[in-house]
């Protein structure tokens, strides 16, 4: 493998230009020898909220452990003989920010508390005699803000359930609630937004910042950029090689850290850690992707009744060459919809859905194959698999090549949710439903994705349903939206599809929550609660801007 490239490197996902030249210098952690290294550390400060963003593999668990005291850091020195000290280690910190900081955790003896990044291993780490949601967060409830925490995690409908029979977005709600009841000098919150909707992770986030006094900290790790926006008081980035070693750079404004994440550059050591930046803006003019408009597709008004839920979908209609994202809260029907597209489930009474060919991305992807990711390509989409556009412009992009001959039984959920992307992708059809490609995806992951989905769309003049809870995401993937409404499991409404600014609006206006989009790369960015900005925007119904 590569230490230090100066071109392209072959064994790295991201091309590392140049690096600074002291690194060596600056090793925080080692694992063990030829392990993973982390290089400096995020500085935490009191009363702020510090966010960190990266790719997976790239040193955030780490940094974590370190700055929660859970892992000594060993400075490189990873031989238990030569372990160094404590006072070895403040020294080494001395005259910077992290001097101070290790001083108090050591004196202080400052308590720190995580919600872990993996909350479907949380039934299994509960070892006390509470097994139910209320037993469990009134034993570990220090701070009187237990009554708040279950109205804004909507936690209260599932109070005497047992843990391990949470879904995952209720596991993910119990888990940042436990970890916010507590009394605690430092707050971290390792990927709070899988599994949770838009107005879920906007009431947790709010609930995070909530958290926040003069004399702690809090630190948070956060693929979701429009969340990691609104969470943070400042921001580090980490790069580098994952599995192999992470840099972190200096605090940056939320803003600027961001968008350094994004342009692949840093500027104060005028460093460049990837060879393309990401922005929100489509390469190509969208003349070059003009619909067919004689190839329109209709779908009736329908009913479909589940058990006590109940959904209504408007009748709409849809052309090749575009994507469609359905936007709305958990468990109003999106999945839902896309089966009943799919043929999969009959709407109620004697209506029909027009029969249509169709490739799913399901949202839960559950590994049965045996065998290779190679061998499930070519049993599965042998033809797609083989071809060079279908190489270049999905496989390729999507970074495959380092698991490709991996059993897919061994895969990581970031690694699956690529094959199943590609998988889908593979099958001719002509539509595509794809449920929550950004799941266990990292930021850069994210973009990827989307920009991979998006130009396959286009390219190929098809049709893409997309279930999507990143807003960034969403919105760069969405030429029009539909949008669920009503009340979750219980009775949902669809609309017909909109143009992503009106869908937008209704969507955002149901949230209570306004964007705004940075001038340097378009990404939508939330307005702080009721700021000059917000207002305005309320005021005059724009909750949402295209440009
Ligand atoms: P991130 O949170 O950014 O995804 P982590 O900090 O969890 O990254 O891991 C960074 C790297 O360190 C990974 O390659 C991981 O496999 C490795 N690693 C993590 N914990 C250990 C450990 N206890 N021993 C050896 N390697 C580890
Ligand atoms: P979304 O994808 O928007 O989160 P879903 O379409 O998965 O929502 O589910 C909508 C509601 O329908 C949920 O409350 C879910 O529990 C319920 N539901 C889904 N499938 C069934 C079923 N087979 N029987 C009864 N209820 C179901
Ligand atoms: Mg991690
Ligand atoms: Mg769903």
């Amino acid at each position: 493998g590569c230490g230090i490239c100066v071109r392209k490197c072959p064994f790295s996902a991201i091309t590392i230009i140049n690096l600074p030249t002291n690194l060596e210098s600056q090793i925080t952690h080692r694992y063990s020898a030829n392990s993973f290294k982390l290089h400096r550390l995020p500085v935490p400060r009191p009363g702020n909220v510090l966010g960190l963003v990266g790719t997976n593999g790239i040193g955030k668990s780490t940094a974590l452990k370190i700055l929660g005291g859970k892992l000594k850091p060993n400075l490189g020195q990873w031989e238990k003989e030569r372990e160094h000290s404590w006072e070895d280690i403040i020294k080494h910190y001395r005259g910077s920010e992290l001097q101070n900081y290790f001083k108090k955790l050591l004196e202080d003896n400052l308590q720190a508390v995580v919600k872990p990044q993996y909350v479907d291993q949380l039934p299994r780490a509960i070892k006390g005699p509470e097994k139910t949601v209320r037993a469990i967060l009134e034993k570990q409830a220090q701070l009187p803000n237990l009554d708040e925490i279950l109205d804004t995690l909507e936690l209260r409908h599932i109070l005497d359930r047992e843990v391990s029979h949470l879904s995952g977005g209720e596991l993910q709600r119990f888990a940042i609630g436990l970890t916010s009841v507590q009394k605690k000098d430092i707050y971290m919150f390792d990927e709070m937004s899988s599994y949770l909707d838009v107005k879920q992770r906007l009431s947790a986030a709010r609930l995070i910042r909530g958290l926040s006094k003069h004399d702690n900290y809090i630190i948070v790790v956060e693929h979701d950029l429009s969340v990691l926006d609104y969470l943070s008081d400042y921001i580090c980035c980490l790069y580098g090689k994952p599995a192999a070693y992470g840099v972190v750079t200096l605090p940056h404004s939320t803003r600027e850290g961001i968008n350094i994440f994004l342009d692949g550059y840093e500027p104060t050591e005028n460093l460049r850690f990837r060879d393309e930046s990401l922005t929100f803006r489509l390469a190509e003019s969208t003349e070059d992707y003009m619909a067919d408009k004689t190839r329109a597709f209709k779908y009736p008004k329908m009913q479909k009744t589940l058990g006590d839920f109940r959904l209504s979908i408007d009748a709409g209609d849809f052309t090749d060459s575009e994507i469609i994202v359905m936007m709305g809260e958990n468990g109003t029907g999106k999945t839902t919809f896309c089966r009943m597209l799919a043929g999969a489930l009959k709407p109620d009474g004697k209506t029909t859905v027009p029969e249509m060919k169709i490739s799913m991305k399901p949202q839960t992807i559950t590994p049965k194959f045996e065998g290779t990711v190679r061998q499930l390509f070519f049993k599965k989409i042998k033809a797609a698999f083989l071809s060079p556009s279908f190489q270049t412009d999905v496989v390729k992009p999507l970074k495959l090549e380092d698991f490709i001959d991996q059993e897919v039984k061994h895969l990581s959920g970031g690694e699956l949710q690529r094959v199943a992307i590609v998988l889908a992708l593979g099958l001719p059809a002509d539509i595509y439903l794809i449920d929550e490609p950004s799941a266990y995806l990292d930021s850069e992951q994210r973009i990827i994705a989307a920009r991979v989905i998006k130009r396959f769309i286009m390219n190929a003049k098809k049709t893409a349903f997309i279930v999507e809870h990143d807003f960034i995401m969403a919105t760069y993937l969405a030429d029009r939206v539909i949008v669920f409404d009503g009340k979750p499991g219980i009775d949902a409404h669809a609309n017909t599809p909109e143009s992503l600014l009106t869908g937008c609006n209704t969507f955002l206006k149901n949230l209570d929550v306004t964007f705004r989009r940075d001038p340097t790369n378009y990404r939508p960015r939330i307005n702080k609660l009721n700021s000059q900005l917000d207002q305005e925007q309320k005021a005059t119904g724009n909750y949402f801007f295209l440009e």
